[in-house]
């Protein structure tokens, strides 16, 4: 058994990374095991919209619902606190509605004007209504065809991959110990029937490890009614999922920084089109799905979304446009009797078991941190044995990566002679990225992989020994980005990323060879 801790966090996606920062920066002893790689999850499958949630804010108008209310305006502070204090990665985000039919204007406009006024001090910019031509203008992607105005508005985006390995590696400087690749297979309790620790499956390596804790939480997302069947066989259900897809198109069916929100599809939700790392993100749906590591893209929710987009957009997309696809599963709070995921609340529950499992389920990303801050201190309620030494910070503590500036860090990376990759590297790495030139054996590891984006050996080797880098995907998915836009390229890098992760890792044959199989077969199925 290793010394104990504090707390246990299980899962490492938005919700566990974020709890184990919030705890660390409190003075807690904590340690994070997550089962695959930070951020595998739901996490790096998101719209990547840092939102308060427009849908909600009719919900709340239709049904007078307080509960919608009190959502939209704790995403619109988490949006401004968000923005602020990972700067590298997130940024506002101006979206526009097309309207075709006259009546619609005034209603959308009204709507957006709303999510404005509860923004209060937290706008991102104002809401414009837009005539066509201006529209047509501003956002050449949208259908001429019979559009009779538009609506403009502000929202975040960010780029989900790496905000979890900005948050986990935030929590590591704080103090706490993060392992990726390690999965909780029990939960180890004392006579009395109180959690006492874990039992840690390390998958790579194959060994398994007892671990003690005064707490633990259970982040798990999709996977939080497992981990209570750990605990209670009997537990009931707490979490439903559905699954939502995205399609990767070329940047030539969005030629415009500005985002397109689709205000209704057939099932009544919203979908939008937004820029991303250089392409068109189109997502999502809503689909009830059976519990999945690497949740598969139907052909079906593909079609659905070109229909949609096809109906909205002057150029018409095929499946042969399709650069990737991708599909993540929404951990939603189970609610009896309903007749579709889509009209679930986005809420979050903490939930105390007998033994002392804490389970923190639902929420949204944008919402990670006010999560992990009623999460903590629901843990620290109930264990007066465990105390903070500081209240909780993470509202004013910017993540690894966002603590200089845009404009240092970019002379920085010109002074080194990296002026070609310094926006590619800036927007993956923030202030980070002046240390990666220290990872370059040689000049050669410097120079470019590819011509879009310049991924450069330095920056693997970097990855590899500063953000956890275990298996090739975990560089190739997540922390570059590259196999959720453009699957081609990806495969086509894979050699490269085998040779060095060989090299710096001492692989021997049979790994290296199931390394390369496992990535082949997920790039051409589900990621
Ligand atoms: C399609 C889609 C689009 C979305 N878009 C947005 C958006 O634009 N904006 C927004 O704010 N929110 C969005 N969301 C919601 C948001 O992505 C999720 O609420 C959030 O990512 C959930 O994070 P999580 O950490 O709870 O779950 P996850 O990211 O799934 O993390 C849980 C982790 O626990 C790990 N785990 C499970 N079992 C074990 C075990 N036994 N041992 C160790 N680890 C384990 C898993 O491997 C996983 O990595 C979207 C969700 C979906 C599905």
């Amino acid at each position: 058994m290793n010394q104990s801790v504090d707390l246990i966090v299980i899962g490492g996606g938005a919700t566990g990374a974020g709890i184990a920062l919030d705890a660390a920066l409190r003075g807690l002893k904590v340690t994070l095991f997550e089962q695959n790689d930070f951020g595998e999850g739901t996490s790096s499958r998101s719209t990547k919209l840092v939102h308060g949630g427009v849908r909600y804010l009719e919900a709340a108008v239709k049904h007078l619902d307080l509960e919608q209310w009190k959502l939209v305006h704790e995403g619109l502070r988490e949006r401004k606190t968000f923005l602020r204090n990972a700067a590298h990665l997130a940024h506002p985000i101006e979206l526009i509605t097309p309207l075709y039919k006259w009546y619609e204007l005034p209603y959308v406009y009204a709507g957006l004007f709303l999510y404005d006024l509860i923004s209060g001090r937290a706008t991102l910019g104002r809401s414009r209504l837009l005539s066509a031509k201006t529209a047509l203008k501003r956002n050449r992607a949208i259908d001429p065809d019979h559009l009779k105005g538009a609506v403009s508005y502000f929202d975040g985006a960010f780029n989900d991959a790496r905000m979890v390995i900005a948050l986990i590696q935030s929590a590591e400087a704080a103090g706490a110990h993060v392992h990726n690749h390690h999965a909780v297979t029990e939960l180890v309790k004392d006579p009395e029937g109180r959690i006492t620790g874990v039992r840690v499956h390390d998958t790579l390596a194959g060994t398994d490890t007892q671990y003690a804790a005064t707490a633990v939480i259970n982040a798990t997302g999709p996977f939080t009614d497992t981990i209570r069947h750990l605990d209670d066989p009997d537990a009931p259900p707490l979490v439903e999922t559905s699954s939502g897809i995205h399609i990767v198109l070329p940047a030539r069916f969005l030629p415009s920084p500005l985002g397109v929100m689709i205000p209704k599809t057939s099932d009544g939700r919203l979908l939008f089109a937004l820029p991303y790392q250089g392409h068109c993100l189109v997502g999502t749906t809503d689909q009830p799905a059976a519990l999945d590591e690497h949740p598969p893209v139907t052909g079906e929710e593909v079609d659905f979304l070109l229909e949609h987009l096809n109906h909205y957009f002057a150029l018409k997309a095929t499946r042969d446009d399709i650069l990737a696809t991708f599909s993540g599963l929404r951990p939603l709070i189970a609610s009896g009797d309903h007749g579709s995921t889509a009209t679930l609340v986005r809420e979050s529950e903490y939930i105390t078991s007998p033994s002392g499992l804490l389970t923190v389920a639902g929420g949204k990303w944008t919402s990670y941190r006010a999560m992990a801050e009623k999460a903590i201190d629901c843990l620290l309620a109930a264990h007066p044995d465990l105390t903070q030494t500081h209240p909780c910070t993470t509202a004013d503590t910017p993540v690894i990566g966002s603590r200089a500036s845009r404009e240092v860090v970019m002379k920085q990376l010109a002074d080194q002679g990296l002026a070609r990759q310094a926006e590619h590297l800036y927007a993956h790495y923030g202030d980070q990225s002046v240390f990666i030139e220290h990872h370059a054996r040689s000049p050669n590891d410097l120079k470019p992989l590819l011509s879009d984006p310049p991924i450069t050996r330095a920056e693997i080797r970097y990855t590899i020994q500063k953000e956890y880098v275990r298996k090739p995907l975990d560089f190739l998915v997540r922390r570059s980005g590259l196999g959720l836009v453009e699957r081609e390229k990806a495969l086509t890098l894979l050699p490269e990323v085998l040779e060095l992760m060989n090299e710096e890792l001492s692989w021997n044959r049979v790994s290296r060879k199931s390394m390369e199989n496992e990535a082949k077969q997920l790039l051409s199925t589900s990621i």
